[in-house]
């Protein structure tokens, strides 16, 4: 068992390295898969003795084997969440279709909310990605004559509530946080997408305030919300059924 948590360790930490390239060249409309990495200070392609996740940032102490210049720990840290949420999502849910959903949506939100606090923005290129994925596991779905009506919902109410939400208020979130309820309702259906709503909506507020409070924004900066629908929807992910049980066992 403990092999098995390590090979899936290992794959998560691997994409995770891919969703770092993600996160860095997505924004800047760059292609995801070339060129081949390269420092972006001396702009020397990376060899792939120096690529291999975690590892090569400490054996290389977190500096670029050229030019010596430091290197962002958040490379290494998004490849140890990815290869840890990989790993729980192995234990809650073994080798599975869902293990396969999750780790597309995890890898999927890692990416938009990393990207939305670098830039506030949420990129269509993202939010396709996740519709088509999506679309595919619906046909899984239909071909295993499981029901998808719940999907479908999910990403309705989850994109159509934040629209709302945006209508409304005007400014306060963004049409990308919408893109992304919606995503992660397709993936999660109805139930764990109110949940995951309800959820950021905590989170947000909760972050939120202890950022103004703490003196770090101020109530007219922009805070991101992304990155809150993103921690709320991995939670849910792995503990929206037990909320929702005990949930409804506090109103019924
Ligand atoms: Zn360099």
């Amino acid at each position: 068992m403990i092999i098995l948590f390590g090979i899936i360790f290992i794959f998560g930490a691997i994409i995770g390295s891919f969703l770092n390239v993600c996160i860095y060249r997505i924004p800047r409309e760059e292609s995801i898969v070339y060129p081949p990495s390269s420092c972006t200070t001396c702009k020397n392609v990376i060899k792939g003795y120096d690529l291999v996740p975690i590892i090569s940032y400490l054996f290389l102490k977190g500096k670029c084997r050229y030019c010596g210049e430091k290197v962002s720990i958040r490379y290494p840290i998004i490849e140890f969440t990815t290869g840890i949420l990989f790993v729980i999502t192995f234990i809650k849910f073994g080798i599975s279709l869902d293990f396969a959903k999750y780790i597309v949506l995890i890898s999927l939100l890692v990416v938009v909310s990393m990207i939305d606090l670098d830039t506030t923005d949420v990129y269509f290129s993202t939010t396709l990605t996740g519709i088509i994925s999506s679309a595919i596991f619906l046909g899984i779905y239909l071909y295993m004559d499981i029901p998808i009506g719940s999907y479908i919902y999910g990403g309705v109410i989850g994109g159509g509530l934040l629209s709302l939400i945006i209508l409304i208020t005007k400014g306060g979130m963004g049409w990308g946080d919408a893109e992304i309820c919606l995503v992660c309702g397709l993936f999660l259906g109805l139930k764990l997408t109110i949940i995951m709503l309800f959820l950021s909506f905590i989170i947000g507020s909760v972050i939120g305030l202890l950022l103004i409070l703490s003196g770090k924004k101020s109530k007219k900066d922009y805070i991101p919300f992304g990155p809150f629908i993103a921690i709320a929807a991995i939670v849910t992910i792995f503990v929206g059924e037990r909320i929702w049980v005990l949930y409804t066992s506090l109103i019924f």
